[in-house]
């Protein structure tokens, strides 16, 4: 398996080169784009690091091409708003620390993540809040993310039997120290929640071990 490299504690080792310098774009300054453009070949995310060798790449390396990368960069700044729907007050009231799910008035069961209609009966949802607190049902621990996805590696994929929750709730498991087999399933989870600002109202929370 190829070991984890964090993007940020370690910017040489990312699979993108850092970019050169160039002033940022003023109005007018139509060549700067072209300037700007910047083509590189990103490292291949598995090969070397697995030291496996399936098409003798040690000579030639056939995926190459599809790893060259043109790429601008400048600031932009942009006012996103995000429309959540019926989920909004899920989100609403993760910032104030607090988990809420749905209830189905028909049969009972309790779906978090919250659904605005029980896909069993049909019938409409009332919002129940939860302890936040849970057990580990199931993980998968990745080497490897899209580079949009700005997070540490390795990233853990938790999906968790919340308390008074009858489905599973999917989402990262953090602060769980360096020691990969301290994750196990069964062992008690709690739901956390950001102090900073997020881009995006999922990343309100995150689990980690109570
Ligand atoms: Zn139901």
């Amino acid at each position: 398996m190829a070991k984890g490299v964090s993007v940020f504690k370690d910017p040489e080792k990312t699979l993108y080169p850092k970019l050169p310098d160039v002033p940022d774009l003023k109005e007018g300054d139509r060549g700067l784009v072209r300037t700007k453009l910047h083509t590189f070949t990103a490292d291949d995310p598995v090969g070397p690091k697995l030291h496996w060798d399936p098409i003798h790449r040690a000579d030639q390396d056939p995926w190459k091409d599809f790893r060259e990368i043109m790429r601008i960069e400048w600031k932009m700044e942009i006012t996103y708003r995000h429309c959540l729907g019926k989920y909004s007050k899920f989100f609403i009231e993760l910032e104030n620390k607090k988990f809420y799910a749905t209830e189905c008035p028909k049969c009972g069961f309790v779906w978090a993540i919250p659904r605005p209609v029980c896909p069993d009966c049909l019938e409409i949802t009332t919002w129940k809040e939860l302890p936040g607190t849970g057990t580990l049902e199931s993980y998968s621990i990745s080497e490897f993310v899209p580079a949009f996805m700005k997070v540490e590696l390795p990233y853990v994929l938790a999906m968790v039997k919340l308390d008074g929750a009858d489905s599973l709730f999917t989402h990262q498991l953090r602060n769980w120290g360096t020691d990969r087999s301290k994750i196990k399933t069964g062992m008690p989870i709690k739901v956390a929640y950001t102090k900073e600002p997020v881009n995006h109202p999922l990343l309100s929370m995150w689990f980690e071990p109570a």
